[in-house]
């Protein structure tokens, strides 16, 4: 099993981070991407994966953060992995647009969220994509340059139906964290029951998020596993074939 996006470089991990991936290579999560929201975070999230044979990491700026934004810093992070003995760099994330906290900068936004799609694509890398309340601005950029041939992926997903099929026909796959499991998320239930199996993957998006029955503490990668029942249950298939449905999905991704 995998937890396909996860913040270990938040500093609530800071304490405990080796207790933190224990527990989750005892829950049987054997690996878990640690994925970056502004540079410091980056940095962070590349000296994880050195320590921990069982953590992978991503390079991107979130659109919080698109304030000090500078394509040349990323492109060296991406150049430096490279030069790496063994290569944990797995994609450019989290990257998109975010409106509900900051929405005076929508342009810088746009900017950033498109600089990075095509830093991406230069070193044949996927996305995984970050959207919140801006779902309209999100596909009009999407649109333009699907299909991706490196792969993109919208993260947490919750959305609708209809435009979870938009993204699908797009070639972008979905990923849903413990948000499924929470009992006013009707729309996420139905998306994550109804869309193919080949078309989503897992993830914990901790320390935030924790599903049921952990909501409200910390979350870790371990608790990947009841979001994972959660789906199986709602799909009406065993754990077991829901888990390597997705641990396929998300191997052939990030090219594991
Ligand atoms: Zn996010
Ligand atoms: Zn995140």
């Amino acid at each position: 099993m995998l937890d396909t996006h996860c913040h270990l470089n938040d500093e609530q991990f800071d304490k405990d981070v080796d207790r933190v991936v224990n527990n989750f290579l005892h829950a049987g999560v054997d690996k878990a991407i640690c994925v970056a929201w502004d540079i410091p975070s980056n940095e962070k999230a590349r000296e994880i994966a050195r320590k921990y044979d069982c953590v992978y990491y991503t390079v991107g700026v979130h659109p919080d953060n698109v304030a000090d934004y500078d394509e040349q810093k990323l492109e060296t992070l991406i150049k430096d992995a490279q030069k790496d003995e063994r290569n944990k760099l797995v994609a450019v994330g989290e990257i998109g647009l975010d409106y509900y906290r900051i929405k005076d900068n929508k342009e810088r936004q746009k900017k950033v969220f498109i600089s990075q799609i095509e830093l991406a694509f230069k070193f044949h890398l996927p996305i995984i994509i970050h959207c919140r309340e801006a779902y309209g601005d999100t596909l009009e950029i999407l649109k333009r340059y699907a299909p991706f041939k490196f792969g993109a992926v919208m993260h947490c997903y919750s959305g609708s139906l209809e435009y979870a099929n938009e993204l699908l026909k797009l070639g972008v796959k979905l990923s849903f964290t413990g948000v499924v499991t929470y009992k006013n998320a009707n729309n996420v239930k139905e998306v994550a029951k109804s869309i193919p199996l080949d078309s989503f993957f897992l993830e914990t998006d901790c320390p935030y998020l924790a599903p049921v029955p952990h909501r409200g503490e910390r979350n870790e990668p371990a608790f990947v596993m009841d979001t994972a029942k959660y789906v199986a249950d709602l799909r009406e298939m065993s754990l077991s074939d829901l888990i390597s449905a997705t641990d396929q999905n998300a191997t052939k991704f990030f090219k594991f």
